[in-house]
């Protein structure tokens, strides 16, 4: 019988590391190692990790690759300040813009802090044109973006922001994929248009083409920036390497951080056109942004992407993924709705009374790591190096997991 998360749970976790901060509802298991696709806990006992860290494993756990190039970079330079040039950042930054086409490359630690630089340049960008009142950031509703209180204030979610009042303001919400609102929205007074293309902690929901194509169309029109998010969405999960590239919709300035480093904490802000030079010395900053490690992580990621297709593996495996959701959904229909999102991004919307949460503490018992989303539903973020066996071997894991509680 599969157990659930309780309040005992919570106790326990809180006993055995009584400092850690508890603002995580953790899962009762020790993970100690990875490899590949698998996780393992201080027992030994195997889980196959469709989480990813959240969408930042792309390559798996200890990719041997990235392991010896974060080794490597280790003996040789770990810091050095950003007041000098170091290899990995600069060759990164260049890589990142060949693959773009973009001109300038910003990078910090984080989702959040790239996002904060995002909201920063739109603002600068607009004023050292003159259009002082240009200030409003554009977000959708459902979005998330991080947690600083920048990024918070352009999330449009109200159990992220309770109790954290007065967040900053000048931000406002248009309806997702509401071409009509957008056109509505978008004034002399918009800096940016800030737009994740497939919406992550709202439950995996994707932009329509249309919506991206009409933000671009609207957002030239009216003279606001559009930035895309691409921090849980990018780096190939869509099965090509920029959000961007996948929707054939070219942004202003987009974010990436999650899986750029493969697990090392790297974000990036990266930006095209007349707002790469808004941004000059003294006007943005931070210590540890882009360093060398995380850098070398990050440029190792990219250069195994030479070698390995995985945008094809992403196609075979997101769609048989896509598939087996959809054969999930026609054979409960009482308790899930038909597959959402793109390539590996997957969402499986549960239906009332039943709580999309309440599958992943009996999936992990099975062995099998899954997580919950917004809008009650099944988050599935892989590895982008998952082979078909994987994906079939998971499956089995969640059916049997749907069998115990749906029957
Ligand atoms: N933007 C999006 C779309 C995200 O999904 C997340 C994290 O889930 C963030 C921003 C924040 O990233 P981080 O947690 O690295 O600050």
């Amino acid at each position: 019988m599969a157990r659930m998360l309780t309040e005992t749970h919570a106790a326990r976790i809180v006993t055995r590391h009584p400092h850690l901060l508890a603002n995580y509802a953790r899962a009762e298991v020790n993970i100690v190692r990875g490899e590949g696709v698998y996780l393992f806990d201080e027992s030994g006992n195997r889980y196959l990790d469709l989480v990813a860290g959240i969408a930042v494993c792309a390559l798996g756990h200890a990719h041997p690759r990235i392991t010896r190039a974060v080794a490597e970079q280790a003996a040789t330079l770990v810091h050095c300040s950003n007041l000098y040039n170091h290899e990995p950042a600069g060759i990164l930054a260049d890589r990142l813009a060949e693959l773009s086409g973009f001109q300038a490359v910003f990078f910090c630690n984080s989702g959040a802090e790239a996002n904060e630089a995002a909201i920063k340049l739109a603002r600068k960008h607009a004023w050292r044109r003159g259009e002082k009142e240009r200030t409003t950031i554009l977000a959708a509703n459902g979005s998330f973006h991080g947690r600083t209180f920048g990024a918070l204030a352009a999330t449009d979610n109200p159990k992220y922001k309770e109790g954290f009042e007065p967040l900053p303001g000048g931000f406002t919400w248009t309806p997702f994929n509401d071409i009509a609102a957008l056109d509505a929205a978008i004034d002399e007074r918009t800096a940016a248009f800030l737009v994740e293309p497939v919406q992550g902690e709202s439950g995996v929901v994707p932009a329509t083409r249309e919506f991206l194509a009409a933000a671009r169309r609207i957002c030239d029109e009216r003279g606001a920036l559009l930035i895309f998010d691409e921090v849980q969405c990018g780096m190939g999960r869509l099965g090509r390497l920029f959000a961007s590239q996948f929707y054939d919709v070219r942004p202003d300035a987009f974010t990436l951080a999650k899986s750029l480093a493969n697990g090392l904490p790297i974000g990036a802000l990266i930006i095209g056109g007349a707002a790469a030079t808004a941004l000059q010395p003294g006007d943005h900053g931070t210590t540890f942004g882009g360093s060398p490690v995380p850098a070398a992580a990050a440029l190792e990621h990219l250069r195994i992407r030479e070698v390995i297709d995985l945008d094809a593996n992403v196609a075979a495996s997101g769609a048989l993924l896509h598939s087996e959701l959809a054969a999930i959904a026609a054979d409960w229909p009482m308790h899930f709705e038909a597959p959402r999102g793109h390539g590996l991004m997957l969402g499986l919307p549960v239906r009332a009374p039943y709580a999309a949460s309440a599958f992943v503490a009996p999936a992990l018992e099975r062995g099998l790591l899954i997580n919950a989303a917004g809008r009650n539903t099944l988050r599935f973020v892989p590895p982008l190096i998952i082979s078909n066996d994987e994906v079939r071997e998971a499956m089995v894991r969640l059916r049997a997991t749907i069998a115990d509680i749906a029957g």
